[in-house]
Parts: C-alpha cells; sequence; structure tokens
C-alpha cells in the first residue's frame, strides 16, 4: 500500500499515521519526495481492511501496490534511485564502470591493475576476497587479508571497491572494508543473508542468480529493501540457458524490463555472462546501447596466471580501447560517461 500524505502536512499528522500503521502489525517506509512524502506500507494488508489508512487526517489517497516487489517497484517510487559511493553516482541513466580482477590476488598485482583500470576511466574497483567456487578445492580467496590490499589500492588510487560477501557473520569486516557490498549470483536467494545485509546502511549490489525469473530478482533484491536499506543495484550477470558456446547467456532484454518495474539501478556484468575475453566487448556495448546504469568488467595484468576466471579477464590495453569505445556508444545513445 502506498500512502500519499497531504501537501504540507504537519510532523504530528505524519507520526499519527506511522503510529497507526505500526499498531495494525505493519512497516512503513517513508519516502520523502521533493514535493509529495509518501509512505510505503509493507507486511500483511489485511489488517487494513479494518481501518482504512485513508480516512486520518494526514492522509490525501492510500493505494493499493499491484506488484508483488513493493518497494522495489516504480508503483512505489516512480523517480529513479540513485546513489553515492564516495561521490561516485551510480543510477539516474550515467554509465559508471566497475573494473578489475576476479579475486584479489597480491597487492601488487591489484594495485597495478587498479591504476591501469583508474587510467582507462573506470570510476570504481572490484576484487573478490572471499569466492563462491564451485569445488571446495579451488582457491577461495584471501579473506580479511585480500579486504586489506583493497582498502590499500583505495588509498592509493582513490576509487570506491565493490567486494563479494557470502557470510552474514562477515559484515562487520564488509562495513569496515567495502564501499559496495556485492551478493553474487549464487547467493540471491539466500534470504538470512539478504535480511542481514539489509539491516545495514551500505551500498549493495545484487546479482541476478543463474536461473532466476526477473520477478525473483526482484523479490530477493525486496528482502533488502524490507529490511531497511533503500541503497541497491541490480546486476544482470547472465542466466543458465541450453547454450554452451558462452558461460551463460546475457539476458539484455532483463535491461529495458527491470528500468520498466523498478527505481533501482542495474548495470550489466557482461565477464560472466559470456565467460570469454573476445566476447565481453560486444555485450558490453550492447548492454550501455539497451540502457544499462553501469558495466562490471573483469580486469587482469596476467589472465593466464590469474587464480581465478582468467579466461574471460581483459587484458588493461584492451579493457583502455574498450572505454573508448563505449564512451562513444554512450554519446550517440545521448548519455553521459
Ligand atoms: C563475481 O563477480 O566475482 C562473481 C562470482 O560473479 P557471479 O556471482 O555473477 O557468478
Ligand atoms: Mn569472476
Amino acid at each position: 500500500m502506498i500512502v500519499v500524505l497531504k501537501p504540507g502536512v504537519t510532523e504530528a499528522a505524519v507520526e499519527e499515521v506511522l503510529v497507526e500503521i505500526k499498531k495494525m502489525g505493519l512497516t512503513p517506509h517513508v519516502l520523502t519526495g521533493t514535493e509529495r512524502t509518501v509512505i510505503a506500507v509493507v507486511g500483511d494488508e489485511r489488517a487494513l481492511q479494518k481501518k482504512p489508512l485513508a480516512a486520518l487526517p494526514g492522509v490525501e489517497e492510500a493505494l493499493p501496490i499491484l506488484s508483488p516487489y513493493k518497494l522495489v517497484s516504480r508503483e512505489c517510487k516512480p523517480k529513479d534511485t540513485v546513489l553515492d559511493v564516495g561521490g561516485v553516482k551510480i543510477g539516474g541513466g550515467k554509465v559508471v564502470v566497475m573494473a578489475g580482477p576476479c579475486s584479489v590476488e597480491t597487492e601488487e598485482r591489484l594495485l597495478s591493475i587498479a591504476q591501469d583500470v583508474k587510467g582507462a576511466g573506470a570510476s570504481i574497483l572490484r576484487g573478490g576476497a572471499f569466492k563462491p567456487r564451485t569445488s571446495p578445492y579451488a582457491f577461495q580467496g584471501l579473506g580479511e587479508e585480500g579486504l586489506a590490499y583493497l582498502a590499500e589500492a583505495k588509498k592509493k588510487t582513490g576509487l570506491p571497491i565493490i567486494t563479494e560477501i557470502m557470510d552474514p557473520r562477515d559484515m562487520p569486516l564488509m562495513m569496515k572494508y567495502a564501499d559496495i557490498v556485492q551478493i553474487g549470483a549464487r547467493n540471491m536467494q539466500n534470504f538470512r543473508l539478504l535480511s542481514e545485509v539489509g539491516s545495514y546502511s551500505k551500498p549493495v549490489m545484487l546479482k541476478r542468480g543463474l536461473s532466476a525469473t526477473i520477478k525473483e530478482f526482484l523479490l530477493s533484491a525486496e528482502y533488502i529493501l524490507a529490511a531497511g536499506n533503500q541503497q541497491v543495484i541490480l546486476c544482470e550477470r547472465g542466466i543458465r540457458t541450453f547454450e554452451t558456446m558462452t558461460r551463460n547467456t546475457l539476458d539484455l532484454s532483463a535491461i529495458p524490463v527491470i528500468r520498466r518495474l523498478s527505481h533501482l539501478p542495474i548495470i550489466v556484468d557482461p565477464s560472466h555472462a559470456v565467460g570469454k575475453t573476445d566476447l565481453v566487448a560486444p555485450m558490453a556495448m550492447a548492454a550501455v546501447a539497451a540502457g544499462a546504469d553501469g558495466l562490471m568488467i573483469e580486469v587482469h595484468s596476467h589472465p593466464s596466471e590469474a587464480y581465478c576466471d582468467g579466461e574471460q579477464a581483459l587484458l588493461p590495453t584492451q579493457f583502455k580501447t574498450l572505454m573508448t569505445q563505449l564512451k562513444r556508444i554512450a554519446q550517440a545513445c545521448d548519455r553521459d560517461m
């Protein structure tokens, strides 16, 4: 339910509405706009049948939210959500590029990649310290040591960092080191993790699950918003299909669909979608043309020696060339980059 308050409503009247909502066992989320304040009400809406909120003095109208995802929907918030991550704006149509190695390996290597991606125009550094690996015998990431290397690279380059969380118990570490916490495809429906991350005030990037529909994807994002954290970025990273020529199939149509259904920024990770270096650039360009708010791209200085995902990493020189091409695509589409 969306409760639209009257223009110029007093604080006391807003408080009265909030008290009534809570009394019914529902959760209010106040969304303060430039002209109007609206309250998104979530929970078991059967309680609303007994006491209609529209009857309260401060309320202009109370409208049902028809989509199953409430706080994530454009019905609830028509304007694009724009996050500010250390001065980098994400959302609202500007193209933001996050780049870096799949996993943090050594401090020197991370720093050299960070400097290269920054030089090419990336504005956020990626790197995994906790890696979700299919095999328990594969490299699992450096843990806190890796986070410390990321912090060092951030200090030297000024790039904010994004890194993956796999266990809710690691959230205090993330608060210390990360600017954006990534929830990977394999954990998209780890609901305890979603709620835990949602209870902190820290930007989150949620990746689409390997076999998740867009509806399931948006409902997972709803868990984070429902727990109180509105700073969410969605990431399309390819889904599993019958095709074997690529690692996954990049669902480019998810971009305009999500832009229509949700106010949250949607970015694209072409690297994990295609799984092969030579296919990354065409999909990155197509994503920008299709309206993505940004890209996440894996870059490595020595792909053949990478601990993980070397076969899809771009060399810094390839990344630099791609960034030039992307700027031209963005310009042709009247977008800022
Ligand atoms: C990653 O970005 O490091 C990653 C593991 O991606 P995904 O969760 O999309 O597979
Ligand atoms: Mn990877």
